[in-house]
């Protein structure tokens, strides 16, 4: 039986195209990526089987507009999709955020800024290298900043460094747990410009390097607690010259869309949105007796049992509402209240994703455990929502805190 939609086109007044998109990927996560999801898990590999079905389907492109051959899914619809992705396979979903990043923060977010139009020219230009890239040749781009120091907090400048030189680009550093690492085509790399001065996070630049490149390396090895199939490896640069086609924005804009376009960074959540509601979807069937591979004995006549999925459907919905009012108000220059609902969404999702997975195998019990069921991987995988830079639960806990007791610039004498 097909699953039903995470959030009902009708219900929540989704536009055609999100209501599409969205069966689009429940078809796909449902028919393919949920029977696969076991064998990345088990082994830590990258699902490069699922990317190639992407490439085929149309989902490597879902944020290129479709006047350039794109499905054409602005933030929400993308972020619509992407949690029904993740019902079925979070590594997958996860990975395919930090493709799909390169094609939606360099698209329909970064159209929000006020640009001159030689600007735009050229940005048109960089975006036309990579989406011929991504739709012609199945390339995929990994997002990579994670430096293990504050840079990835938004705290200072990245310490992956470029310098302009005659030749291009010259790019040294090392990015940690970069998803894809070995498996991307392209590793979407933000460093800072260090050819005029000093390091600052004004000249951050975002650069698609290529995996192939001389002076490129993946080392470490990848053995997690969960979200293994991201293989999020070390990616060291060591004197590698860039070619500047593969600039993905123009300089200084990264800045400004990070000052600007916090909800941005909010595009993790959609993963463990759609963990929250597999984790549902299983506890109800293995409770009604009919989940595929479990034997039919029906546990839903236990008080202990409804109360237990009720306390789950109210946190689901918790979780569904308030994500969704945030992702339906994103916007340039949100206002604080937004902003700090938006943390507070982040938070509630990453959060939830976890407490709904630990209430569904306590109730569905021991056997609900074993590794032939999706349930105990979901538990894993959701433990990692939390510490995703930059708003883990600690950091977006900090910032509503001080968010909400001081104006901008008020200090304590
Ligand atoms: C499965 C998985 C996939 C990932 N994929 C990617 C990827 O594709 N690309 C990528 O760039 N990164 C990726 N990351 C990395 C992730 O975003 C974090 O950077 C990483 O988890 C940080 O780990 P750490 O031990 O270095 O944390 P630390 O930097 O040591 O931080 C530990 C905790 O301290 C807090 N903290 C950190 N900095 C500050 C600060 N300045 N002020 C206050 N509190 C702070 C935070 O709560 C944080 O959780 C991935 C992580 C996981 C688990």
């Amino acid at each position: 039986m097909t699953d039903n939609p995470m959030f009902d086109p009708k219900a929540f007044r989704l536009s055609n195209l999100e209501s599409e998109l969205c069966a689009k990927v429940r078809d796909f996560g449902q028919s393919t990526l949920a029977p696969r999801a076991e064998k990345w898990d088990r082994d830590a590999v990258f699902p490069t089987e699922n990317y190639r079905d992407m490439a085929t389907n149309g989902l490597l492109g879902i944020c290129i507009p479709k006047e350039s051959g794109g499905l054409g899914a602005d933030y929400r619809a993308y972020c619509l999709a992407a949690a029904e992705m993740g019902r079925y396979c979070g590594a997958t979903a996860l990975t395919w955020n930090m493709h799909v990043s390169s094609t939606l923060w360099t698209g329909s977010l970064l159209d929000t800024l006020e640009m001159s139009p030689q600007a735009k020219e050229a940005q048109d230009k960089r975006s036309t290298v990579h989406r011929k890239r991504i739709l012609e040749d199945g390339a995929v781009y990994s997002q990579s900043f994670s430096e293990g120091g504050a840079a990835a907090a938004g705290a200072v400048a990245w310490g992956t460094l470029v310098k302009r030189t005659d030749k291009g680009w010259l790019l040294n550093g090392k990015k940690i747990f970069a998803s894809l690492a070995g498996n991307a085509n392209y590793y979407g790399v933000l460093c800072t410009d260090v050819t005029d001065g000093e390091p600052s996070r004004r000249n951050t630049l975002y650069l698609a390097v290529p995996a192939d490149a001389a002076g490129v390396s993946v080392v470490g090895d990848w053995d997690p607690l969960g979200m293994r199939g991201t293989v999020s490896r070390t990616l060291l640069f060591d004197n590698v010259i860039v070619d500047p086609v593969n600039e993905l924005m123009p300089q200084g804009s990264y800045f400004e869309m990070a000052v600007g376009w916090p909800h941005m960074f909010l595009t993790l959540a959609p993963t463990y949105m759609g963990i929250c509601q597999g984790a549902y979807d299983f506890t109800v069937k293995y409770l009604r007796g009919e989940y595929p591979g479990t034997p039919p004995v029906k546990r839903r006549m236990y008080p202990t049992k409804q109360i237990a999925v009720a306390e789950m459907l109210i946190k689901l919905e918790q979780t569904k509402a308030l994500w969704f009012q945030v992702i339906s108000e994103a916007c340039y220059k949100p206002s604080k209240e937004q902003l700090l609902r938006a943390y507070a969404a982040q938070y509630t999702v990453m959060e939830n994703a976890n407490d709904i997975c630990r209430l569904a195998i306590r109730t569905c019990g021991g056997q609900s455990m074993l590794k032939s069921l999706p349930l105990e991987r979901m538990y894993r995988d959701s433990r990692c929502g939390a510490l995703m830079l930059p708003w883990t639960s600690e950091l977006c806990m900090d910032r509503i805190g001080h968010g909400a007791l001081y104006e901008a610039g008020e200090k304590d004498d």
